[in-house]
């Protein structure tokens, strides 16, 4: 057996991933792309799998093309929980940003093959110890959870689509987790409560331990209910190409160290943080996933030292 085989018939350290699985078309400051591979899902898979075996749970339509499909598989991304539907069309996502690269404007969401979605996990998805509810339909969420057996670390997604439309469920979805990423925008929306730290205590009075707040280019805080808290610092990049994904990278980074260590100490946790921020500052410096097909675990480890170089500083004397 290859190394990378004895990998992936572990299951101590796989993470599943459910999430939508996209064609974005987007538009930048610094261009356009139309029906381009994208999905919440899709972003966290790929960064996660730099760090250890990724489970995909999805559904697309007959126009995904195979070439995506083909890429996901290349990146070692156990696929056999990603539905096709015959004759339906893939889930397609369309925004813009403009001024303030953190805020996305949706133009339009068509849920499509996602409207009649079940996600049925394979037999063998189910004792996964780690699991990432990429942002879609909290219902669905619920279903992924009801159906896991053996979970050691629980962590969700979403966004302001789901907090207005499904606001009960996604409660519901809270409740059930350990880690919960949100945006800074989300989390007040959320909360009804402007100051963050605020809107963290009411988060964690939800359920989950860990609140992480992504500020986009302001970086991101890890929030822990025992009252610490953790900055971490964006990476100063001077061309921010499409942030379309950055919030998904990072989730997918930080769920991929967490689970390659298993290690839940907050020292690690804060690790996880950086490694999450490392996956976002590179997804952003290209649109769709083009910069993370290039991206090589050299890359990873070199801008991770960087990071911690950037908020180095002296103690008192
Ligand atoms: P992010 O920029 O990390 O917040 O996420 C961007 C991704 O979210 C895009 O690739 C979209 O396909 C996906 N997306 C947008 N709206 C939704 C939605 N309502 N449900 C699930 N995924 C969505």
């Amino acid at each position: 057996m290859r190394l990378r085989d004895l990998e992936l018939s572990s299951t101590t350290n796989t993470v599943l991933i459910v999430g939508s699985v996209a064609l974005d078309s987007v538009e930048t400051p610094a261009g356009t792309v139309a029906r381009a591979l994208g999905g919440a899902a899709t972003y966290s898979s790929v960064a996660a799998s730099f760090f250890c075996p990724v489970r995909l749970v999805g559904v697309v339509g007959e126009d995904f093309p195979k070439e995506h499909i083909e890429f996901l598989a290349s990146r070692g991304i156990d696929i056999r929980g990603l539905q096709t539907v015959a004759g339906g069309r893939t889930f397609h996502w369309k925004g813009s940003y403009e001024g303030d690269m953190n805020q996305a404007n949706t133009i339009a969401t068509e849920l499509n093959v996602f409207q009649d979605f079940r996600p049925i996990l394979p037999e063998d998805y189910k004792s996964s110890p780690y699991v990432f509810l990429a942002n879609i339909d909290p219902d669905l969420q619920l279903q992924v959870l009801d159906q896991m057996t053996s979970l050691r670390l629980a962590a969700c997604d979403t966004m302001n689509f789901w907090i207005n439309g499904k606001r009960d469920k996604l409660i519901e979805v809270l409740k059930r987790v350990d880690v919960a990423f949100m945006n800074d925008a989300e989390v007040r929306q959320l909360t009804g409560e402007s100051n963050l730290a605020r809107a963290a205590l009411k988060v964690h009075d939800l359920g989950p331990r860990y609140v992480i707040v992504k500020k986009g280019e302001h970086g991101a805080v890890m929030y822990c209910n025992n009252s610490t808290c953790f900055m971490a610092a964006s990476y100063p990049l001077t061309d921010i190409i499409d942030p379309t994904g950055a919030g998904d990278s990072f989730a997918g980074g930080f769920m991929g160290y967490i689970a390659k260590t298993g290690d839940f100490s907050e020292a690690n946790l804060r690790r996880a943080v950086i490694y999450g921020s490392t996956l976002a500052s590179f997804n952003v410096q290209d649109f769709s996933l083009n910069r993370l097909k290039r991206l090589t675990m050299k890359d990873i480890n070199e801008r991770y030292e960087e990071f911690r170089r950037i908020v180095y500083f002296e103690p008192l004397r």
